[in-house]
Parts: C-alpha cells; structure tokens; sequence
C-alpha cells in the first residue's frame, strides 16, 4: 500500500491493478455524459442474466481522480459513486398450494407452490410467504395470480396479488393451527410475527436440529456424525435425543444406508455407514466424554445460551447441578444473565424431560463439572516463566505452560522485570532474548525447566 498516485483517472487505475494480476472485470465502460450511462444500465438490464454471477445494480464513479477529490465524501459514502439498483424482476403466476414446513427451532414458515414461471433465468416453482401477517396483509388466497420476485434470496417472495384475476369463489388463507410434522397446536409469543411448535422435545425437525447442535463443533465436535448421519440414525429410530448417542453400538450402525436429497438443488447421493466411518462415530462419540463443561453447557441448547455465555455460566456456577437449582434472581447476579435468559435457563432445569436427559448424559460419562486442575507440586510457587520461540509441537508450549501452573508458578505472556524465568525453545525472538539478558532473566530450556520439577 502507498499513497503514490499510478493515474489520473479511476479507469486507469482499475486496468493497473489488473496489470498487477488483481481481478477486474472487462464489464467497466467509460461513459461520457448521462445518456451514456443510461444507455449502459439499459444494456445490462436484459444482458445481466447471461452473467455467470447474480448481480443487482451498478456502481456509477466520476472517473477523473482530481474530480474526485473535489467531490470528496459524506459521513458514509464517497459523492463520486453512486449505487444504481435494477428493480428487482417480477414474474406473475398462479398460487396452487402452500405447504408449512418447520425448521430446527420449531418455526413455522409457509411456502408456496406456484404454477412453474420463468424468473431471472430460472424456472420458479416455490416461494417464501415469510409468516401469517404478510399472508394477512397480501390477502393471498389458494387460486390467486401472484407477484414473485427475486431478490438476494435464493428463494423468490411473492410480494403481491393481482385482485383483478381473483376467482370469485377464493377464500381467505387460514394459516396452519397446529405443527405440520407433529400436529402440536401452534403458538405465537407476544409481538413476534412467527408461529412455532412448542413440542421441542418430540418434533421430529427439532429433534434433528438439537442434535446436529449438540455435534456441532463448538459444542461436542463429533464432526464424524456430520454429513446426514444425524439424519440417517433419526430415521433408523437409533436416536430420538441426544443421549442416545451414547448408547449405539457398532452392530446397530454397521450398514445403514439412506438416499438423501439436497434441498436447493434437488441432487441426491447416498450416506452408507462402513465399517470406517463406524468406527470414527463411536471414537467421536466416546472422546466427547472429555469435552469440558462449559461446551457440554453450550451443547444442551438452552434457548439465548449461546457457546461465550455457557463459558462464563460453567465457569460461574461450577458444575449442572448447581445451575439447575438457582433461581432467575440468582442467575441475573451472573454478568451479561438478563432476565430474559434467566428465565430460559430456570424454564429448561424446571422441565423433568432435561432433568432426565441430564441424568442420562450423566451416567453416560459427560463433564457436568468444572474440572479444577490439582496441584501437582509447590516447586515453582511464587516463580513466574515466559515460554517463547518453537517447541517439538505447538500443543507442547501448551502443555509445558500447564506444567508451570499445576506446580504453583504463573505464565506471562512478555518479559518484565517480574519474570523470573524465561523458557526458551528454538528460534526465539532476538529481543525477548535482548530484554531477557538486559532484566538479567535466567534463560532455560526445555530439559532445564524439566528437572526443576523433576
Ligand atoms: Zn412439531
């Protein structure tokens, strides 16, 4: 980066930065004057499709440098560009059907069936109607001809109706009362527009997504259970929560199989379990016994406790046992607890259904404590280390900065006149070594720091 000027004109400036091998694209046209540049937005109105990516407007510049300078910017945005936005194209079709589908947290979204149109390229079958109150404030009816348009989304909206082709006998839409997978009556909380499935324990989508969350890999990090597997042991009625994890055995396992379909795409291709991938679901599965509390806590899924919060709960409250019995008061005095995830937290330990679960997943061998870290020795009491440069691996500086705490010493991260020991492996930086030898700091290495424990 510098501030040298390499042309006058922004043009000039972007077929450079090609030269220097940056992506520019051949799409840029000089323009002179505003017909110009209407006259290329116009172009690229119809010829935008045939792009191999989506785009949805132009960037409009003053192209002389100088010019630019002299229109200079606003709080926000430079006064030498300026956005154009082609409006977003719209398709008229007829609505055949709307289908409820319930995704992993239980909300209900209708999506709508259309008689197949052509939109921006592709052929649109299905559209998102968001949630009751636009169907309500549309008025979409079954039979109507609706407006589709395609937007950022991957899925187009339908943003409005044509009255005028109405049939005369549509009826008003009445949105789904109870859960399309489980048929639990649905609810709706108080100012929020989406309807959900309170049955988080039994609907079938619900169940999936807590455990795909309980698996994921900031939470137990069984990544050998990605990939459809949840999907294909949910369907072999192997797992109905996630305790049930920890009760499969190879046997059950070995040589299932299940087609599965993406979505967006509609390719298939088939999940098999072998004897391999066996083998690393139950190795996954058994090593996330030693995963520490504070992630188990995250894992569970209790509804605004997200992995940061967990940590500082866990660390807090030390163990489930203590978490499950305190109060929303109790739980506000930890920091960043509101009230309003407090009073999640006290509605989840108050269910006997998790009560159960707990205890499942604890006598399955999971971490429902914080693991204190006993002291090894007093040997380095009072001692202070610097550990610095490479050592046989980079988990070993780790380990050798456990090592100095489990026998009483402290780690700091630089070197000050407080350090007592500076732990030296290979290749350590000339001035941690400078500062070290000016401070008159004992440098040492690794078989060094050993044998004062040893
Ligand atoms: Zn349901």
């Amino acid at each position: 980066m510098s501030d040298e000027v390499v042309a006058d004109t922004h043009y000039d400036v972007l077929q450079k930065a090609k030269t220097w091998g940056f992506k520019i694209h051949d799409f840029i046209r000089r323009c002179k004057g505003v017909d110009a540049v209407k006259q290329y937005l116009d172009e690229w109105s119809a010829k935008r499709n045939d792009l191999p990516f989506a785009i949805d407007g132009a960037v409009i510049k003053a192209n002389n440098i100088a010019l630019q300078e002299q229109m200079g910017y606003t709080a926000k945005s430079p006064r030498w560009a300026v956005a154009f936005k082609y409006k977003a194209e719209a398709a008229c079709t007829k609505l055949v059907s709307v289908e409820f589908s319930v995704g992993r947290t239980g909300v209900v979204t209708p999506v709508a069936n259309l008689e197949p149109v052509q939109l921006a390229g592709t052929t649109v079958k299905r559209a998102s109607l968001h949630n009751a109150d636009i169907i309500s404030q549309l008025d979409v009816r079954i039979g109507d001809s609706v407006y589709v348009e395609k937007g950022g989304e991957i899925i187009p909206k339908i943003t409005g109706v044509e009255l005028s082709l109405r049939p005369s006998n549509s009826e008003p839409f009445e949105f789904s009362q109870s859960c399309p997978e489980c048929g639990t009556p649905l609810q709706r909380n108080e100012g929020e527009a989406a309807w959900f499935c309170p049955n988080d324990m039994k609907c079938p989508p619900q169940i999936k997504g807590k455990i795909e969350h309980f698996i994921s890999r900031k939470a137990m990090n069984i990544d050998s259970l990605g990939e459809g597997k949840v999907e294909l042991l949910y369907d072999k009625e192997l797992v109905r929560d996630v305790a049930d994890l920890y009760s499969l055995k190879a046997e059950q396992l070995l040589g299932l199989e299940k087609t599965m379909t993406d979505e967006a795409t509609g390719k298939t291709r088939i999940v098999r379990l072998q004897e391999k991938s066996v083998e690393n679901i139950l190795k996954g599965i058994e090593s996330s016994k030693a995963v520490p509390f504070e992630k188990v806590l995250f894992a569970l899924g209790i509804r605004h406790v997200g992995e940061t919060l967990a940590a500082k709960i866990a660390r807090h409250v030390e163990s489930i046992d203590a978490l499950m019995k305190m109060t929303a008061e109790e739980l506000v005095q930890i920091g960043d607890v509101g009230i309003i995830i407090a009073e999640s937290i006290v509605t989840w330990s108050q269910s006997s259904m998790h009560m159960q679960l707990v205890e499942r997943l604890k006598q399955a061998g999971l971490q429902f404590e914080v693991k204190k870290q006993a002291l090894q020795s007093e040997k380095l009491n009072g001692l202070t280390f610097v550990i610095s440069g490479a050592f046989s691996s980079p988990e070993r500086r780790n380990e050798l900065k456990k090592i100095v705490e489990a026998n009483g010493g402290k780690v700091a991260s630089s070197v000050s006149a407080k350090t007592n020991y500076l732990l030296a492996g290979e290749n350590m930086g000339p001035a941690k070594r400078q500062a070290a030898e000016k401070l008159g700091v004992k440098i040492i290495d690794e078989n060094e720091f050993l044998s004062m424990i040893g």
